[in-house]
């Protein structure tokens, strides 16, 4: 199978890793560390990227974008990705908010938000999931009720609360669902975006095996949006979160990160990697396999954006497959390190960078939607005569 994207592309790669290894020592995994620095270094290295055309290379030139391609965008991601995402939670804004303004916003919120994204100068976060919602997106109970009649002519009181928040305590913005009106379910659904320092928005941080920043609730108590906070139709809020969470479950590249530890462990365990069982080295294999397998149904959702649809079953599909590859990706690392896959810091083997994947690869099947609510999207399509 030959995966190559092109002279382009490969150029674009040794590109992106020179800026990443100018810019970051060989300790760095990632900006959701203990340490305050490695969150400045990746708020700075997106001003960077901003600044040499490559924060959105894919973007539209209208909206401050390179006009480059979705495979453009797609080197961009695989590279961050497979060196521990130095762009930090901007991703977020990068991959989907910035895609979901593009589709549903007003001329004035494009002309606000687009520009703050495209320089590397804003973290959003995302607003969906409450204590019980998440798997049942649709029966959220997070309220906004209109002030100066039904259109929110003078604004909108959001009540509520979110929980597993990614990066609320670090973010500016926050795109949220709230129900509005009697409509039930989906129709009921409306997207706000909102200032994280609107008075009455609560943060509070949950620890977890994560580490800090990534897992927050966020309490709206009588918060005050704008009359123009809403994103797309009031009550349309449905059609945006399918349209984001297609971006987003495609636009996490872990896949790059699973293929770049596999390559790293043998090196790092020479000369002693062949003295391993052959069992491992199966293992290994089969792991390598469910990698490539993530990286194509990857491309195929990347391949229907480019055409303009909004893949969301292939995006499901595609998801599935990466975040398997992660968890089989994780053991396999386990296994050969043995009792030195849970060391930590720069002594460790791939100065932690194995401790770190093992860690988020556990979540890895919860976040962004369960892997099982995930099968049934694709089941349902599949029973449904569509090919997937
Ligand atoms: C690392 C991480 C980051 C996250 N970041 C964010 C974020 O930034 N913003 C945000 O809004 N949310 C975020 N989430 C929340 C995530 O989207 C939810 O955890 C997820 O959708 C599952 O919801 P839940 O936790 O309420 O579990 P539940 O929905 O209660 O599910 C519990 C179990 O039941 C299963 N289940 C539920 N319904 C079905 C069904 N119909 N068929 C089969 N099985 C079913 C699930 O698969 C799961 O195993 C994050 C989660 C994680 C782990």
């Amino acid at each position: 199978m030959d995966f190559d994207l092109g002279d382009g592309a490969a150029e674009l790669r040794l590109r992106l890793r020179g800026l990443i290894q100018e810019n970051f020592g060989p300790n760095f995994l990632g900006a959701f560390t203990n340490n305050p620095n490695d969150l400045d270094a990746t708020n700075s290295f997106c001003r960077l990227l901003a600044s040499k055309g490559l924060l959105t290379l894919a973007w539209p030139k209208e909206f401050g974008g390179g006009g480059g391609s979705l495979w453009d965008q797609t080197v961009v991601r695989e590279e961050m990705w497979a060196h521990h995402e130095p762009r930090g939670a901007q991703y977020m804004g990068l991959n989907w908010v910035g895609p979901a303004l593009m589709a549903y916003g007003s001329d004035a919120q494009k002309a606000f938000h687009l520009p703050l994204i495209a320089a590397g100068d804003v973290i959003w976060c995302q607003g969906f999931s409450e204590p019980e919602a998440g798997s049942d997106l649709a029966s959220l109970r997070t309220r906004a009720e209109p002030v100066g009649g039904a259109q929110g002519d003078q604004g909108w009181i959001i009540n509520g609360q979110k929980i597993w928040t990614s990066y609320a305590g670090m973010a500016q913005w926050c795109i949220i669902a709230a129900r509005v009106g009697g409509g039930e379910r989906h129709e009921g659904i409306t997207m706000f975006l909102v200032p994280m320092d609107s008075p009455g928005i609560e943060v509070r941080p949950i620890r977890s095996m994560l580490g800090p920043h990534h897992l927050n609730e966020v309490f709206f108590n009588d918060v005050l949006a704008a009359p123009d906070s809403v994103l797309g139709e009031i009550g349309g809020g449905w059609s945006v979160i399918k349209t984001a969470l297609a971006h987003e479950r495609v636009g996490i590249a872990r896949y790059a990160r699973c293929e770049r530890l596999l390559s790293l462990i043998g090196a790092e365990l020479s000369p002693h990697w062949s003295d391993l069982p052959s069992t491992l080295h199966v293992a290994w294999v089969r792991a390598l396999v469910q990698v490539r397998v993530a990286r194509l149904l990857a491309y195929r959702t990347v391949h229907a954006q480019e055409r303009g649809e909004v893949p969301d079953v292939a995006a499901s599909a595609a998801r599935i497959a990466v975040t398997q590859c992660d968890q089989s990706v994780a053991e396999v690392l386990f296994s050969a390190l043995d009792h030195r896959s849970l060391e930590a810091g720069s002594d460790a083997p791939l100065r932690g960078a194995v401790e770190d994947h093992w860690r988020y690869a556990q979540a890895a099947t919860v976040a962004s939607g369960t892997i099982e609510v995930q099968r049934m999207i694709v089941a349902k399509a599949l029973l449904r005569g569509e090919s997937v």
